[in-house]
């Protein structure tokens, strides 16, 4: 072997990938979540390697439980301003926006209730309706005033951005990529998947989306999107033979009950399909669709309880049902 190799093939193992044609993969556990990132190109395994460190950076500034993460920080302040990293203030920026498009459907606010259903803790519980009137009064996303990178909390009002960090993070990670000459990459981050231009051999990513009981219920053939999927399915309890999900509808301070077994959003950024699919899965079926004809920059996968699927009208060329679901009729949702 040259002289010259060696530096090369250290610089790759240092990397952890193998050779530079192949990709890069790397798995992680980061936000709660499994995450696999696969990067292709030269530069794929220096991308996977500052793509891994990035996630853990947002994990320790967005975390509601780690003591010193801004998120934390701003939920203890006692009402008084905190700054924020110019980052965050610009994720909180951008979900204040989709909760009031989304009429509080999504409420960054809800995590006083979130918690008191145990769903941060795991210790699970069905809370009081005395309680949950008591903690309602204190979800109110309109309450969160953000100037420039100087937030303020009311006292009580408690902030949790689980349902866009994800999306944020597919979207920052995109960015790195991109600045690194990146043009082709697949990252999912639970049940959020970000496809980065096309395959290397220019086809299209292909995205399972999944069953509610397991395994895979369809395909989708994307490019340069966002495929964000919020399931009842993904984190609940059961207690009395009922079924409690971690989505929470703000209006009841319950988990949401729409007939909805997942929405998926297909988007151009992860932040918006995010925020839109938590939102969607509380609106349900219909509130969801009307939200769609008035929108209009994202496509929709319904999974519904009664087993039926439907897709909107940009997906009809792009979608197909799979496995258990194959033979299932598949709905076109149209304009
Ligand atoms: P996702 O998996 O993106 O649908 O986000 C769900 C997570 O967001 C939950 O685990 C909660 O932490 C939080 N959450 C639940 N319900 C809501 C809601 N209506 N608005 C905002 N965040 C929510
Ligand atoms: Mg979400």
């Amino acid at each position: 072997m040259g002289r010259r190799i060696w530096p090369l093939l250290l610089a790759l193992l240092l990397a952890g990938c193998a050779a530079p044609e192949e990709p890069c993969r790397r798995e992680l556990e980061a936000m709660d979540t499994y995450m696999v990132l696969t990067v292709y190109g030269p530069r794929a395994g220096e991308a996977a390697g500052q793509g891994e460190a990035l996630l853990r950076e947002l994990e320790a500034r967005l975390s509601v439980t780690e003591e010193d993460s801004e998120i934390y920080r701003a939920n203890h302040s006692g009402g008084e301003p905190v700054p924020l990293s110019e980052d965050t203030a610009r994720l909180l920026a951008q979900a204040l926006a989709l909760c009031e498009s989304t009429e509080g459907a999504l409420d960054v606010t809800i995590y006083p209730v979130v918690r008191s259903w145990g769903f941060t803790t795991g210790a699970f519980r069905v809370p009081e309706e005395a309680e949950l009137a008591r903690l309602l009064e204190r979800v109110d996303y309109t309450r969160v005033r953000l100037e420039g990178d100087s937030l303020t909390l009311p006292e009580g009002v408690e902030l949790d951005l689980g349902a866009v960090a994800k999306g944020w993070a597919g979207d920052r990670l995109t960015e790195l990529f991109r600045s690194l000459g990146i043009t082709s990459a697949i990252v999912e981050l639970g049940g959020n998947v970000q496809a980065m231009g096309t395959r290397p051999d220019g086809e299209p990513w292909r995205v399972a989306v999944q069953a509610p009981e397991g395994g895979y219920a369809a395909a989708l053939e994307v490019a340069d999107k966002a495929v964000v999927t919020s399931g009842g399915y993904q984190r609940y309890f059961q207690q009395d033979g009922k079924t409690y999900c971690h989505i929470i509808d703000p209006a009841a301070g319950r988990p949401a009950e729409s007939g909805l077994a997942s929405v998926t959003v297909v988007a151009d950024r992860g932040v918006r399909a995010d925020g839109l699919s938590t939102a969607l899965f509380v609106m349900g079926r219909e509130r969801a669709e009307a939200y769609w004809r008035e929108h209009g920059d994202f496509e929709l996968i319904f999974l519904g309880e009664d087993g039926g699927a439907a897709v909107t009208e940009g997906l009809e060329d792009c979608f197909t049902l799979y496995g258990e679901w194959e033979d299932r009729p598949l709905e076109i949702v149209r304009r």
